[in-house]
């Protein structure tokens, strides 16, 4: 066994809150082979730092972490189940068990037998990212993008990714960002926009890791006013690269689209050089998404700026080209709008993108039938032809937002449905005067349902997108040791 294990994600989480509080970085520890369900370490661990199982946890208490009630609860848990299950399971994709990836120094582990070799399980970034992009392009799939809020709207994120079988992409707005963090602070110069965004980002390397799959870390929208949060988050970027070799994020997006062609070109290329230092992606707008998302408004623009021309997506294209070592991709305008509106209302046009692309090819006489990696917004409401259009013509991102948001409020809006009676009052409901509810009005239940149906709303979206079964791993094995309806909470 090796001396120092990382104990869990309990202990994980409290490692990363309290370095301080004994957790060694294992800088040397030789890889293991194998990963433990229900493994030892925790205890392992304890022992030999300080004497006794789950000790480290209760120190953590008196020093007044707010997350040690977490290791607590597992390290009692496990005491009441009396003797330490050591099962192995052998790994199909880790040959390393699942570490805490922000803490090690370790490089990302493990490989995807569908995947180009370079993208690992966990956050993806640089080469890897430009491989997993490149790959989905020549296949002719595309990775949903999903904009979230909250530790619950990435965790069904990553759910459904591992169901699928799929990478995903995991992204922030502004708004979003803010949410993160919370609305009671003081959101001048961005400073709490920043702030929720590097704590969502560290929530999905925490985690992404352990659902196994490959996950694009991104930001959504970010116009000239709101330049303030682009440049903290890649202050976070460029931080982070300075410890790992990798910035915090795999890739931002920057939306001049409002601005004047040449400027928006301007101001890219100026952001360009600065994310290709730290081997960042780029994500630019080019023509106007209309509808509303995030409170922006664009429902009244004229009709033609909702349409990109090939001429404006090769200059954006030859300029970010120059710059070296640069990753980016276009969310050029073929008539896509924010939100969901009802039928023949939105006329999505994707001969656009096919036209911008051979355009290109001839442009710099290059040999790919498709230069330009297009992603796609306002995903959400589309027609299931246009969207397979605008894969076969280079998309390798599309944007869902309003139907996932849609998906979290039906689960709440189902769960209060069937469980109404449950729900009025602390005590009291139709099995008896005196019974209580707490396991219904328990905010894990109803937003648990609320994850379940964005999960599977996301496996739609994954379905539209062709890209389902595309890592190789299979399905995913049966949960074990999950909390459940054993102790007294509703099944979801
Ligand atoms: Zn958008």
């Amino acid at each position: 066994m090796a001396p120092m294990m990382g104990g869990g994600p309990a202990a994980a989480f409290l490692a990363m809150a309290t370095p301080a509080v004994g957790f060694v970085a294992p800088a040397n520890r030789p890889a293991l082979r194998v990963f433990q369900t229900a493994s030892p370490a925790i205890s392992e661990e304890s022992r030999t730092s300080s004497g006794a199982p789950a000790t480290s946890a209760l120190s953590a208490v008196a020093t007044g972490i707010a997350l040690s009630t977490v290791a607590l609860s597992v390290a009692s848990a496990r005491r009441r189940r009396g003797a330490i299950r050591t099962t192995r399971k052998a790994q199909p994709v880790s040959v390393e068990e699942k570490r805490f990836p922000v803490l090690s120094k370790r490089a990302p582990v493990g490989t995807f037998p569908k995947l180009p070799p370079s993208v690992h399980p966990g956050v993806v970034t640089g080469q890897s990212l430009i491989d997993l992009l490149e790959h989905a392009k020549k296949e002719g799939f595309a990775i949903p993008a999903v904009n979230c809020i909250s530790s619950s709207s990435i965790n069904a994120c990553l759910e459904a990714a591992r169901k699928m079988d799929a990478p995903i992409i995991i992204q922030f707005s502004s708004g979003g960002s803010q949410f993160y963090a919370g609305k009671s602070l003081d959101n001048t110069k961005f400073h709490v926009a920043i702030a929720g965004a590097v704590s969502g980002a560290y929530h999905v390397r925490a985690l992404a890791e352990q659902y196994g799959v490959p996950v694009i870390l991104h930001t959504d929208h970010c116009a000239k006013n709101t330049l303030g949060w682009m440049d903290g988050m890649l202050e976070a970027d460029e931080r982070y690269y300075e410890i790992h070799g990798e910035p915090l994020f795999s890739s931002h997006m920057l939306d001049f689209s409002e601005e004047p062609l040449n400027e928006n070109i301007e101001l890219c290329v100026h952001y360009m050089q600065r994310m290709s230092a730290i081997k960042c992606g780029l994500e630019m707008e080019l023509g106007i998404t209309g509808g509303e998302e995030d409170g922006v408004n664009n429902e009244d623009v004229r009709p033609e700026d909702l349409y990109s021309k090939p001429q404006e997506i090769y200059e954006v294209y030859a300029a970010l080209n120059k710059v070296p070592g640069a990753n980016f991709t276009v969310a050029a305008a073929f008539g896509n709008v924010h939100g969901v509106y009802s039928p023949g209302n939105v006329k999505l046009d994707p001969e656009i993108l096919a036209n911008a692309q051979k355009f290109i090819k001839d442009k710099i006489g290059s040999q790919e039938d498709k230069p330009v990696k297009f992603v796609f917004h306002g995903g959400s409401g589309s027609d299931l032809n246009d969207i397979r259009k605008a894969i076969d013509y280079g998309v390798i991102k599309m944007n869902i937002d309003t139907d996932t948001q849609w998906a979290y409020w039906q689960g709440i809006k189902g769960f209060e449905a069937k469980n109404h009676d449950f729900l009025q009052s602390q005590i009291g409901n139709p099995e008896g005067k005196e019974k209580p509810n707490k396991k219904y009005y328990d905010p894990r239940a109803c937003l648990r349902a609320a994850e379940v149906s964005v999960a599977k709303r996301l496996e739609q979206a994954f379905e539209d997108l062709k890209c389902v079964g595309v890592l190789g791993l299979g399905p995913p094995e049966k949960p074990e040791n999950v909390l459940g309806p054993r102790r007294g909470g509703l099944p979801a």
